[in-house]
């Protein structure tokens, strides 16, 4: 019975995934799910293609984004929008700002990298953001520029060996080559996901690094005030005890619970489409969103 799965979180080379936005979704349906969504880091550009491809296959589609929001460091906080109208002019003019924040980071992060002798340009890290993508197919979505993007030529280059590394030693928080991205409040990231239609969805609770769980909730409830309609309960970086925390989280607060694999393709080679730590997303967390969606 393949129709029980799904997958709510996947990346395409819209942003810092690795597949174009077709292959994602076909690789969804080879992977035996029925229902998914598209999750991109600040960009909607690959929706029109992933609907497009779901519709041909059969697969249930809802649009998605990911959204980095504000949050003190080590933490991040990552707000995933679902069922957004891509057509709405709210969520334009922010995806419009996401990218122009990236747009006056990464050019700072190359020219540091290039003042301590590591030869990369901006032009590669674009080529790089076209990710797999033949020039023979179709034109495929313009892709928002990430630091996976820029990880991954230092690993090519033999710079550092992994993209952990680069992270660790370029590109994180208190590495050699860091630059924050402008973000935006948390606030505001929830209210643009609610104007252009969508439900607000606080992504990986894990990420935030909370202290413990009295921050977390403190967290929680901040994000509920403002508005916040789920949790992301299954996801590939939560230990079993964790998702059933967040799971009683999701209980406590009227939150629906959601779930995904957080999908980068090469970029993330460990995780497969479909599976969150070997298991199966069910269905019914993708029937749950759908309800409170039609109930806005
Ligand atoms: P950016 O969009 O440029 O802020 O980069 C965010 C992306 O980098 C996300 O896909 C993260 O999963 C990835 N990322 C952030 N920190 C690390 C890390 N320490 N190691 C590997 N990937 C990371
Ligand atoms: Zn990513
Ligand atoms: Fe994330
Ligand atoms: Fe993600």
């Amino acid at each position: 019975m393949s129709n029980r799965f799904i997958d709510l979180h996947c990346h395409s080379t819209a942003s810092d995934g690795s597949l174009p936005p077709r292959e994602v979704v076909r690789l969804g349906k080879a992977q035996g799910i029925s229902a998914m969504s598209l999750t991109d880091h600040d960009t909607i550009a690959g929706i029109g293609e992933a609907a497009e491809t779901a519709a041909e296959l059969g697969i249930d589609f809802i649009p998605g984004i990911e959204i980095s929001a504000e949050f003190p460091l080590p933490g991040t906080l990552h707000i995933l929008g679902y069922g957004i109208d891509p057509n709405s002019s709210v969520l334009r003019a922010m995806t419009d700002a996401l990218v122009a924040g990236r747009d006056n980071r990464n050019p700072k992060i190359v020219e540091k990298l290039e003042s301590m002798g590591v030869a990369i340009s901006m032009e590669e890290v674009e080529q790089e953001a076209r990710g797999d993508q033949k020039t023979t197919e179709a034109v495929s979505p313009p892709s928002v520029i990430g630091r996976p993007h820029i990880a991954a030529i230092l690993v090519r280059k033999g710079y550092v060996t992994s993209v952990k590394q680069a992270f660790d030693k370029y590109l994180a928080p208190g590495g050699l080559a860091y630059f924050d991205k402008e973000r935006l409040s948390p606030a505001l990231a929830l209210q643009c996901i609610k104007d252009s239609g969508g439900i607000p969805v606080l992504a990986h609770p894990v990420q935030l690094r909370t202290e413990n769980d009295a921050q977390l909730q403190n967290v929680l409830k901040n994000l509920v005030d403002l508005g916040l309609g789920g949790i992301e309960v299954l996801h590939s970086d939560h230990t079993p005890d964790q998702t059933e925390k967040y799971r009683a989280l999701a209980r406590r607060y009227n939150l629906v619970p959601t779930g995904g694999s957080d999908f980068h393709g090469r970029s993330k080679e460990k995780i497969s489409l479909g599976y969150v730590n070997g298991q199966r997303v069910p269905r019914e967390l993708f029937e749950q969103l759908k309800e409170k969606l039609n109930h806005k």
